[in-house]
């Protein structure tokens, strides 16, 4: 059997060989002629128009010129080699032995030569273009007297506008212009850009020759190229087949083709995905029943009705939908996504009690000791009024108290248990566990969540709620968790106070002292915290340290009182620091990022946080949400270096000015990606995006997902023939999201 031309190797290539197939290979990852042309161009040069020259301006992409070459000028280390005169006659201004050049130059000693500046001109003026290799044929070529089209990107230099290194085309001459061939390339207008890096350019693959690969690796694969989606849902969705579509993403034949192109292998790449992801959702939904909690109980009752304050509508629609989940009979797998300080740990007890007030036990994880210590006493405090009995288990509990536990586990008198991973890694038994909820999910791996499902007794995998204080982007949640059910709590506890926030440097740090003296003498606490970064751990703790110093000799005991917490302390020793500052027999907590999640400390009311422009967005949004949280107005200080790179300004800007955890985290995936997002690099993008960008094509993702509920809805096992084609799609490798499919 012939094997299709998708899967050549590339090194079969006209124009590649060996060698350069390797490069590509381990460049960009490029075996076959089909991974060559998936690779697409990220932006395009229009090359219908030609600029004038008075009309160039630094500032412009990439541009072309119709030109006349007026003088060549070659330069050694010592100045001047050779040059044109004006007039296009070759003179010997070298005075340094250098014979003068003529014609192409033999005589010209190329290996001295280390730059060229030719001086072009068009009926507007004069540009200067300049070459640093490939000196001894572009000379040749550029021919004084001869026109030519050249393409770059203008640049700046000594206050002159230039061309480094154009490329150049012979212009096309009156006679060819009306022939067919010359109006077949007049028509392409648009020249596609690859992704380049220095050692393919060294390779010699240019953008001109990453262009000839990919027509004839396109000429090669045409007859080979399968549609993916079928006819009938390309004509609903009025999408170009696939061959159009790859055609005109390499070599648009206008700009409306371009387009069509683009959106068609956009929606495919967000499509699959989707449809991937959702399908595990239908049949596991279909196949997996799941414990039924058609009460809420007397515990629910009594809780609800001793709360100090009512819940926001944000927290009562949650509620809502979880309990709704929870009484269907199908297991429950939700996200429930809430900025820092919304409510979720209300939402969490509430839900907890459903499953005991339905006869099940309930536990609830944290990502680190102090989270679940803090989780523990605020989970008992509203669980006073209805006598369900609550359990903390963490790595430091001592073996007898664990024993007690385990018992209490086992004979099903402890209802909620509050713990760590150890919770898991643990040999926990439960008499009948019917929900766990995962705080600050992203810190936990999808193997860990798989070991609690198997924790249940009944035979059926218990309810799942995973609760995160990181914001993050629909379109990323989407995709990140397309098989879970999102919840989101837009909405803070009324009476919040916005907390302010400063930006100031190193030379204002006076200024910031005499702020924090001023708000301890009103008796409110502050957070000092210091970027921890593992690659030069060794030199952050000696900031850190540096930094305590520094405090502790502003703020000298008595009367202030300074607790410090980081990451190389024991267990004890963090909890008696977090300990002291929480009861508030310290003024001023120094610490490294532990303390960004969870921790509660209402009457801290500033937030200092140091070399801020370390920070992501999301981690200082984190940060900030640590303070506010009581009556008081309260103040976040991003102390930054003098000098900041655009994009720290623009980080440090944003945070001064929106509280929004949503809108950060959409900017900083617009700034940074999505892979680079904190708290999404463990668990990652469950394949590769191509083409598509979440932060960029949210309209497109949604009517992607829409069409796979669509067509999952009339068919979630994809087994109907007219489906057969997306069956197929869905069977390859990149589809096999296993990790996912074990969330549930
Ligand atoms: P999160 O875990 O979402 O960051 P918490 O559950 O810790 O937020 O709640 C933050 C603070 O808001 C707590 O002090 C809590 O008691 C309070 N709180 C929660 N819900 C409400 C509400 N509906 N009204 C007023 N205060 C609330
Ligand atoms: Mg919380």
């Amino acid at each position: 059997m012939e094997r299709s031309a998708l899967e050549s190797d590339i090194q079969f290539l006209p124009g590649v060989g060996p060698k350069r197939a390797e490069l590509l290979r381990k460049e960009l990852g490029i075996n076959t002629f089909g991974d060559l042309i998936r690779l697409y161009p990220f932006r395009y040069i229009d090359r219908s128009s030609i600029v004038p020259i008075r009309e160039i301006r630094p500032d412009m992409a990439y541009i072309q010129v119709k030109a006349k070459v007026l003088a060549r000028e070659l330069y050694g280390n010592a100045g001047v080699i050779a040059a044109d005169n004006i007039y296009g006659q070759n003179q010997d201004v070298s005075g340094n032995g250098a014979p003068a050049a003529t014609g192409s130059g033999p005589d010209i000693r190329f290996n001295l030569v280390r730059r060229m500046r030719v001086v072009v001109e068009d009926a507007t003026g004069r540009l200067e273009l300049v070459f640093f290799k490939g000196i001894k044929w572009m000379y040749g070529k550029l021919e004084p007297g001869k026109e030519f089209i050249f393409f770059g990107k203008p640049t700046v230099f000594n206050g002159l506008v230039n061309i480094v290194h154009p490329e150049v085309d012979s212009a096309p001459d009156r006679q060819s212009t009306r022939s067919g061939s010359a109006q077949q390339t007049d028509a392409l207008t648009m020249t596609g850009v690859y992704p380049s890096t220095e050692k393919l350019k060294n390779g010699g693959i240019t953008g001109k020759a990453m262009c000839k690969m990919q027509e004839h690796a396109l000429n090669a694969c045409m007859p080979d190229i399968e549609e993916t989606l079928p006819v009938w849902f390309l004509k609903q969705q009025g999408m170009v087949p696939l061959p159009f579509a790859l055609k005109n993403i390499h070599f648009p034949k206008d700009q409306q083709s371009l387009e069509r192109a683009r959106y068609r292998l956009k929606f495919e790449e967000l499509f699959f995905l989707q449809l991937s992801l959702l399908k595990q959702k239908y049949i596991h939904s279909r196949d997996e029943h799941g414990i039924q909690m058609p009460k809420v109980g007397e515990a629910f009752n009594r809780c609800y009705e001793a709360l100090p304050f009512p819940l926001t509508g944000a927290q009562k629609r949650v509620i809502t939908e979880i309990r709704n989940d929870m009484k269907s009979g199908h297991q429950m797998n939700r996200l429930l996504q809430g900025d820092v300080g919304s409510g979720k740990t209300m939402v969490a007890v509430l839900t907890a009690l459903i499953a005991i007030g339905n006869g099940y036990q309930a536990c609830i994880m944290a990502p680190t000791e102090v989270l679940a210590q803090q989780h523990f006493k605020n989970i008992s405090k509203y669980l006073e009024p209805t006598g369900v009995r609550v359990a903390l288990l963490t790595g430091s509990s001592r073996t007898a108290e664990r024993r007690e536990i385990h018992a209490g586990l086992e004979d099903g008198s402890i209802g909620i248990i509050v713990g760590t991973h150890a919770l898991i890694e643990d040999d926990v038994l439960f008499r009948n566990l019917g929900l766990a909820i995962v705080d600050e999910q992203h810190r936990f791996g999808v193997e860990q969540r798989a070991k609690l499902w198997r924790k249940s007794a009944c035979g059926m995998p218990p309810h799942i709620l995973v609760m995160t204080a990181t914001p993050i982007p629909r379109t990323l949640a989407m995709t990140l968790y397309g098989d879970l059910d999102v919840s989101v709590i837009d909405e803070l506890p009324p009476g919040r106070k916005p907390v302010q926030t400063i930006h100031a440097s190193e030379n204002r740090r006076p200024a910031l002292f005499k702020f924090m003296r001023e708000q301890i003498a009103l008796g409110r606490q502050i957070f000092v915290v210091y970027p921890l970064i593992f690659e030069s751990e060794k030199m952050d703790y000696k900031n850190l340290e540096n930094g305590y110093e520094q405090i502790a000799k502003a703020f000298p005991f008595p009367p202030y009182k300074t607790a410090i917490v980081h990451g190389k302390q024991s267990n004890e020793e963090k909890k008696f620091n977090m300990d002291a500052f929480a009861a508030g027999r310290a003024n001023i907590l120094v610490a490294t990022s532990v303390i960004e999640v969870g921790v509660d400390v209402p009457n801290a009311s500033v937030m200092v946080i140091e070399s801020a422009e370390r920070f992501g967005l999301s981690q200082l949004h984190q940060l900030r949400g640590r303070v506010g949280r009581g009556s008081e107005k309260s103040y976040c200080v991003l102390m930054t270096g003098q000098k900041l790179s655009k994009e720290s300004r623009h980080r440090i800007q944003l945070m001064c000015s929106t509280e929004n955890g949503f809108e950060l985290a959409e900017e900083d995936m617009k700034m940074r990606g999505p892979g680079d997002l904190e708290g999404t690099q463990q668990s990652g993008l469950p394949i590769s995006l191509n083409i598509a960008s979440l932060a960029k094509d949210g309209l497109i993702l949604n009517e992607a997902r829409s069409c796979a509920e669509a067509i999952l809805e009339e068919d979630p096992t994809l087994s109907l023939d007219k489906n057969r084609l997306l069956m197929q799609e869905l069977k390859k490798d990149k589809y096999n999201i296993k990790d996912y499919s074990k969330i549930s």
